[in-house]
């Protein structure tokens, strides 16, 4: 998988080895007629943080992150918040908290037609079983459980499994990871296809430009030279990275991107809008006991997770969820705690000063929309990363809800058995509360949206010869976590470029109608 000479033309060239870049350099370089190239940004991804499902927030600013922050909020006082994106092989899910919560069948209700729930859920299947990186987690903290069973003894959300077709209630989530440790994209998929001849994979290549004959790519510009695309160019380069790319180099609307002295090889509007996140606000537990992740760094834990593949170290952090609807009626569930057995004090990069367990309260279906756009002309340049936090304000009515249904879990046992206050909010007014600490869930989408940017086969409007597979065509935000979804994209995604017919069950039935048949 080392450098090697990319001098001549590929019939695909994949920008961004992430959680979808990784798949299709698998699943396209299968057919070894096929000359596929992989260009990532990042370096290679030798760290034991990445390897050690608990330290992922150390990864954090490190080399491994793109580290964007938003432009000033405005419904937030003019905080800007904090964007971390994965930099290596693997892409975010080489740093992100490896839940494996794919969302709800209504999640697809807004894509366009051939992307419904009936022809995307054996795609899940498919990245369940193949990617082997989808595992219970080993030794869920007794917290966790204690969150599990108030949830339900206080009413506020009975035992689920999490998946799809049952996501309502409160359950323990399951994990990518392998053995105790972290699996990502280029474990799963990746390292397996590093062998093949027609697959050359580039790390510290970040391209910074677009070349087109008329409206056809036919070659990218890289940090380390150049490439020439004789078939396809992929942007798989994230929900940041694709839209920024795609106005680096001429495409997004034109009045924008002449106010940067670039001229338009395509007018397209709707490049880098539409971009939504989760928001996210932690309430914080001080609680009695020994359990929390406080004692994760003894150094008896290090040595538990060497020899055993056990103990706080394989904790993912967020080790568990609830999935709620803020009010009757709703098709599916618009609030989620997150639960995590220990202090998470700024964005996990402030060590905990005691025992203690967070809650983020998530609102899954925020109706606020924000934008991406250029600082300038120079693609090495960070873009502007505007969320529009919370400027809608219904966005906050769930929000609020959410931290109302915590206080009852807390106060329900065994929760409260060991709860010894609430820090925060506590005493203080929730609204103001909320603004002043509310962050994201780090689930950017949007930005190449499906059906505006993209069309049904993922092919960029008006230009020949470049599609987008990632985060930024999903067109609304998932009532889940993305890796899967952007995963299932992917996995559709090479069967439409390679012209396979939809994936099926071995008998040629739609597993999901198997899965009912058998319920
Ligand atoms: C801290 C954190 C925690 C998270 N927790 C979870 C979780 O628990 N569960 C879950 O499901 N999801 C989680 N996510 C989100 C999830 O990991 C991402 O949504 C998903 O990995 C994005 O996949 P992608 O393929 O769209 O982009 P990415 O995986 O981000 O891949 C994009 C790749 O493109 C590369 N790239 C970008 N620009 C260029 C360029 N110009 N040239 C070359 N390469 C480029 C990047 O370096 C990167 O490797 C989390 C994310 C973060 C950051």
């Amino acid at each position: 998988m080392d450098s090697r000479s990319t001098d001549s033309r590929y019939d695909y060239a994949i920008v961004g080895a992430g959680s979808a870049g990784c798949i299709l350099a698998n699943k396209l370089s299968a057919d070894p007629r096929t000359r596929v190239l992989l260009l990532e940004a990042g370096p290679r991804d030798r760290s034991k943080e990445i390897r050690i499902p608990a330290a992922f927030s150390k990864l954090f600013k490190s080399k491994f992150d793109w580290d964007h922050e938003t432009v000033p909020q405005e419904a937030l006082g003019g905080r800007r918040i904090y964007v971390p994106r994965g930099k290596t092989l693997g892409g975010s899910s080489a740093m992100n908290a490896q839940m494996h919560i794919p969302g709800h069948p209504a999640d697809f209700d807004p894509w366009p037609e051939g992307w419904d729930w009936q022809t995307m859920r054996p795609y899940l299947d498919a990245f369940e079983e193949e990617s082997c990186s989808v595992a219970e987690p080993r030794d869920p903290n007794p917290m966790t459980r204690a969150f599990v069973e108030s949830a339900d003894g206080s009413g506020v959300a009975r035992p689920s499994d999490l998946r799809p077709e049952s996501l309502a209630g409160a359950g323990i989530t399951r994990v990518h990871q392998r053995k105790g440790l972290r699996c990502t994209a280029a474990d799963a998929w990746l390292k397996p296809a590093r062998d093949r001849d027609n697959l050359t994979v580039l790390t510290d290549a970040q391209v910074l430009g677009i070349e087109f004959e008329g409206k056809r790519a036919v070659g990218v510009r890289h940090t380390q030279g150049h490439a020439a695309v004789g078939g396809e160019l992929i942007l798989s380069a994230g929900a940041i990275g694709s839209p920024h790319l795609l106005l680096a180099a001429g495409v997004g609307p034109a009045a924008e991107l002449a106010e940067h002295g670039i001229e338009a090889v395509h007018d397209l509007p709707d490049v880098g809008r539409n971009l939504r996140d989760h928001p996210m606000a932690i309430m914080l537990w001080e609680a009695s006991g020994k359990d929390s992740m406080f004692a994760a760094e003894k150094p008896g834990q290090l040595v538990k997770l060497l020899l055993q593949r056990r103990g706080m170290l394989t904790s993912n952090v967020g080790e568990a969820a609830a999935f709620l609807r803020s009010r009757d009626g709703l098709p599916a569930p618009d609030i989620e705690l997150l639960f995590a057995p220990v202090l998470y004090l700024d964005e996990g990069l402030t060590k905990p000063d005691q025992h203690g367990f967070s809650t983020g309260v998530v609102c899954l279906r925020p109706r606020s929309v924000g934008s991406l756009t250029l600082r300038s002309a120079d693609p090495g340049d960070k873009p502007a990363i505007d969320y529009a936090l919370l400027t809608d304000a219904d966005d906050l009515r769930v929000l609020m809800e959410g931290v109302a249904r915590m206080r009852a879990i807390a106060a329900t046992p065994p929760l409260s058995e060991i709860v010894e206050r609430e820090r925060a909010p506590a005493g203080e007014d929730v609204e103001s509360w909320i603004r002043a600490n509310v962050q994201t869930v780090y689930h950017p989408v949007g930005t190449c949206s499906l059906g505006k940017v993209v069309d049904d086969q993922l092919r960029v409007r008006g230009l020949e010869g470049v599609r987008v597979v990632d985060g930024s065509v999903i067109p609304d935000l998932m009532r889940g976590h993305p890796h899967a979804q952007i995963s299932m994209l992917a996995l559709r995604a090479a069967d439409l470029i390679t012209g396979r017919p939809p994936a099926s069950s071995s008998d040629g039935t739609p597993r999901s109608a198997r899965l009912s048949q058998r319920a």
